[in-house]
């Protein structure tokens, strides 16, 4: 049986009942979902190993990809990590609490070596999101917590979809509500000579850290290219298309990923592939998108589009989601994962997402979207 709290988060204290009841769970090492302001996380003590191993028991995560550290005060950084550097305080600063992973030196022994799968540095980060806080302060303990979703899925931005995943197989799941940021921390690290280093794009814009640490160079990781074959995807496709690759390499050759970042992730039960508009054309695309859904539905596919409001009428699918308004990647980071879980629900088989720019947001959004069609990206041809 799986315990469920709900906890309004104008009303979460480390003193709440439920937040009680919930730190209590944690420090007798079964793990806990709890609410935070990017996706809901699945917590354990992040010193006590067999704890550890409980979350990645739940979920089915390879013993290979590291959990994110969660702690409710910057203070709890001491005994944890090696002191930050310049930069990284500053980001800290700006950005804590916050969807910002910063990935430091660990003391050894401050936390399991489940947590770090045997690296020599911790990702830390404080959420901003009331409950998070609470919780992380009423365990008494920094709190290990990757997404709360079975591995591979899309990750969950409710408590339902928690359940969806988990029910039977964790202690208990604190409902805050949804979540507000929808896609997960973006992961840095600080070099030498004051470089941010992105590993994972996500809810902290490579924009917004450049404003925050003037003079810093911003660069970012190479995405992997697990199950990505945008050239089979697009021959694969009735109508004309262009293989899309992943954005270039910002980095030399050989420069060591985010672990992690080979696993697929966030994938709906349905084969989705991502269209981008040629320049200037997203009407070129949507008739594009359209021959193919007559083709596929044809074939007895039950079809998908996840695409800007302003054209969602215009799509001919089964089931047609909007992420929002055109230009607002925010929309879309707060409502892809709810969509992809919603295409399973209608028991989609074939699903077309609109690509956004990489600015701001989405540059998080295609990345989760790249992840998620396991790298089939195509441009429309007209
Ligand atoms: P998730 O918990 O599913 O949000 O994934 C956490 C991600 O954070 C991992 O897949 C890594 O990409 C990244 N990460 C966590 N800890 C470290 C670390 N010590 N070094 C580099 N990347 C990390
Ligand atoms: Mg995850």
């Amino acid at each position: 049986m799986t315990k469920l709290w709900q906890v309004n988060a104008a009303e979460a204290t480390p003193e709440h009942p439920a937040v009680r009841a919930a730190a209590e769970m944690l420090r007798r090492g079964e793990p806990v979902a709890f609410p935070t302001e990017t996706v809901y996380g699945l917590g354990a003590d992040a010193g006590d190993t067999a704890a550890v191993e409980r979350v990645f028991a739940a979920k089915g995560r390879p013993a290979d990809n590291p959990l994110i550290v969660h702690i409710a005060d910057p203070s709890q950084l001491d005994g944890l990590t090696a002191p930050p550097d310049d930069t990284a305080r500053a980001l800290m600063a700006a950005f804590w609490p916050g969807p910002l992973t910063v990935v430091l030196p660990v003391v050894p022994g401050a936390v399991s070596p489940r947590v770090t799968a045997g690296l020599a540095t911790v990702g830390v980060r404080m959420p901003d999101h009331p409950v998070a806080l609470a919780l992380i302060a009423a365990a008494g303990c920094p709190l290990a917590a990757p997404s709360a979703n079975r591995s591979g899925r899309p990750s969950p931005t409710r408590a339902a979809h928690v359940l969806d995943d988990l029910a039977g197989r964790i202690g208990g799941v604190v409902d805050g509500g949804s979540t507000g940021v929808g896609v997960e921390s973006t992961v840095v690290e600080c070099r030498p000579g004051g470089r941010i280093h992105i590993l994972r794009p996500g809810g902290v814009s490579a924009e917004a850290l450049r404003l925050a640490v003037p003079g810093a160079e911003v660069t970012s990781a190479r995405e992997s290219a697990a199950g990505a074959d945008p050239q089979a995807a697009a021959a694969g496709l009735a109508a004309r298309a262009v293989p899309v690759a992943a954005e270039a390499d910002a980095e030399a050759e050989g420069t060591p990923k985010a672990p992690g970042m080979k696993y697929t992730h966030y994938a709906p039960k349905g084969h989705l592939t991502v269209v981008t508009a040629e320049p200037g054309d997203p009407s070129g695309r949507t008739a594009w998108i359209n021959r193919e859904l007559v083709r596929r539905k044809a074939e007895g596919e039950r079809t998908g589009v996840l695409a800007a409001e302003e054209r969602a009428a215009a799509y001919a699918a089964d089931t047609v989601i909007a992420y929002g308004p055109e230009g607002d990647p925010a929309a879309y980071a707060r409502g892809l994962y709810d969509a992809l879980r919603a295409f399973d629900e209608a028991g989609t088989t074939f699903i077309l997402a609109e690509a956004v720019d990489e600015a701001g947001l989405g540059a998080a959004v295609m990345n989760r979207l790249r992840k998620a069609a396991g790298g089939r990206v195509v441009r429309a041809v007209p």
